[in-house]
């Protein structure tokens, strides 16, 4: 097999065999062809698309790249949950202790965040002495024991994903829907579970801009689960403000914190609630209705709060000693109305440029800074109100009008978009 000839076959739309994808990705992979060559291959998927089965080929040959994980000794029923990435998203520190209090495991591997949107490894490990490298033993037992573990992603998933992603990122090539497709599913079948919900965010603040893009791509995801038995379950969510009140690292954990403390952020509270519930009723093959009813149930008795305090100590995190070291900088309103809109963009470049985010992987972030919205979608305010709070170590240029700009302020109240935008099975 030639890598020149299957370069050729897909310029001429012809479709292709699984034993060409596997020759291109593991010649990769293994160093055999360049990153030119490889590149030419990204491109020709990027401009022509792969059909459903090519899809499938290049997510199973990525998966094989690298280690499989078996959960199948746990006896439970087990979920994973996913978020394309958003801002302010704290949503699995949040569902994972919920749908482990209701009896099922969720193990979860997450990255780090990179660009504008962060990771969920990150918020963690603002959390002093959280383990995010636990031995497979050590994860097995977590989940035995409490019901959900969060870990980093082992760096031996899915590999050929992890050399194509960077090669994709480095020549622009991310956009592209069966490469974001098999991208994630790659990592997220070779995690181990049979059921896999898919947060899909859509909006400016999140990598799908629009609703047409985010459906396409739900049920591409959706559809790579079948070759494999797996559910797949996407919602879409909007993601044009940040999700909660807080974005930055330790800022989120906090917010994860007073939530189980009952002081929710509306929209956050719908979310999650949602989400649990989505989780829960898979899991344990009951109606969504009676799973809302449970997770309902455990927020306002106290078990979700006891399973997230349970969970972080587990890992070794003392979250009393959770610190947010940073200087504060009230923002407020010239003048009063209603919010109509909060700009997630312009709140996450803040954010990042406080020194919460990362450009390469290696890169050292500042876990301490971030922004608090005092005032919210929807919310009324008045001239003189706090609008906002920006955490800082080192003031960026113009922070305070960046984030007073990024409020839009009427005398008369539009209506709040609902979160949920739709779900994909
Ligand atoms: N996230 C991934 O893991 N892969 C993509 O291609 C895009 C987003």
């Amino acid at each position: 097999m030639r890598a020149i000839d299957i370069i050729e076959k897909k310029s001429r739309n012809e479709r292709l065999e699984y034993n060409e994808i596997q020759y291109m990705v593991n010649s990769y992979v293994k160093g055999k062809i360049n990153d030119k060559t490889m590149s030419d291959f990204v491109w020709l998927i990027y401009n022509n698309g792969l059909s459903m089965d090519e899809t499938y080929y290049l997510t199973d040959v990525m998966i094989k790249s690298g280690e499989v994980i078996d959960l199948s000794s746990l006896g439970k029923p087990v979920v994973d949950k996913h978020s394309t990435g958003g801002v302010g998203d704290k949503v699995t520190l949040i569902v994972s202790p919920i749908v482990a209090a209701a009896g099922v495991c969720v193990p979860k591997m997450s990255g780090r965040g990179l660009g504008l949107t962060g990771g969920t490894v990150d918020k963690l490990e603002s959390i002093p002495g959280y383990k995010l490298n636990l031995s497979k033993k050590k994860f097995i037992d977590a989940l035995d024991n409490v019901g959900c573990a969060v870990i980093s992603q082992s760096e031996k998933i899915a590999l050929a994903d992890k050399k194509i992603y960077a090669l994709r990122n480095e020549i622009g090539a991310v956009d592209s829907i069966p490469l974001i497709a098999s991208s994630i599913m790659s990592k997220k079948i070779a995690s181990g579970s049979d059921i896999i919900i898919i947060d899909l965010k859509v909006g400016k603040g999140a990598f799908m801009k629009n609703i047409k893009d985010a459906t396409k791509l739900a049920r591409t995801m959706v559809e790579i689960g079948k070759y494999y038995n797996k559910v797949v379950i996407c919602t879409l969510s909007d993601m044009n403000i940040p999700l909660g009140r807080n974005t930055g690292n330790a800022l989120e954990v906090q917010e994860a914190m007073d939530f189980f403390a009952g002081k929710y952020d509306k929209r956050l509270y719908e979310l999650c609630v949602y989400i649990s519930s989505l989780m829960i009723s898979s899991a344990r093959k009951i109606s969504f209705r009676k799973a809302k009813i449970i997770v309902k149930g455990l927020l306002d008795n106290g078990y979700a709060k006891t399973k997230f305090y349970q969970w972080i100590k587990n890992q070794e995190g003392n979250i009393t000693k959770l610190a947010i070291k940073a200087k504060k900088f009230i923002v407020v309103a010239d003048e009063s109305g209603y919010v109509n809109n909060i700009d997630a963009v312009k709140i996450s470049q803040l954010v990042f440029d406080l020194g919460a985010g990362r450009v390469k992987k290696t890169d050292k972030i500042d876990y301490s800074v971030g922004v608090v919205l005092n005032k919210h979608l929807g919310e009324k305010v008045t001239k003189g109100e706090a609008l906002g709070v920006i955490y800082y170590n080192k003031k960026v240029n113009d922070m305070d009008k960046i984030l007073h700009d990024s409020f839009t302020i009427n005398k008369k109240k539009k209506q709040v978009k609902k979160i949920i935008i739709k779900t994909i099975k």
